[in-house]
């Protein structure tokens, strides 16, 4: 039997007063969760010397993966990164950069 508490557990409600259907108790809890841990096959690689800093990728990524980090890179005043946390690997920010500064790397590689 699992070690984690049952939800009915936690909040301390017997299971048929349990709420249908699920509830946020914690707006924003969600970044929580690793979801890019999913991810099987290929990860994104950002050339941050490539890298114009026009910003498509963090636009167009779908789970707000892509951040923008205050690490000042040669002329630029910011960095680009990816949350590989969260990350699902679906190629859309590599699809959409002008200047091809992200590959899809496989999984193992490691990315400075
Ligand atoms: S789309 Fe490409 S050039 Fe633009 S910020 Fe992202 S990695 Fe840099
Ligand atoms: S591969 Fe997909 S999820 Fe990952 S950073 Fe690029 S657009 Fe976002």
């Amino acid at each position: 039997m699992s070690k984690e508490k049952s939800l009915a557990e936690k909040m301390k409600l017997p299971w048929k007063k349990m709420p249908i259907a699920g509830i946020m108790f914690e707006p924003g809890s969600t970044v929580e969760y690793r979801t890019g841990e999913w991810r099987i096959e290929k990860k994104p690689a950002i050339n941050q010397d490539k890298c114009i800093r026009c910003f498509i990728c963090w636009i167009v990524c779908p789970d707000v993966s892509i951040t923008r980090q205050p690490k000042p890179y040669k002329n630029y005043t910011e960095s680009v990164e990816v949350d590989y946390y969260h990350c699902k690997g679906c190629g859309i920010c590599a699809a959409e950069c002008p200047v091809d500064a992200i590959e899809m790397v496989e999984e193992s590689k490691v990315v400075p």
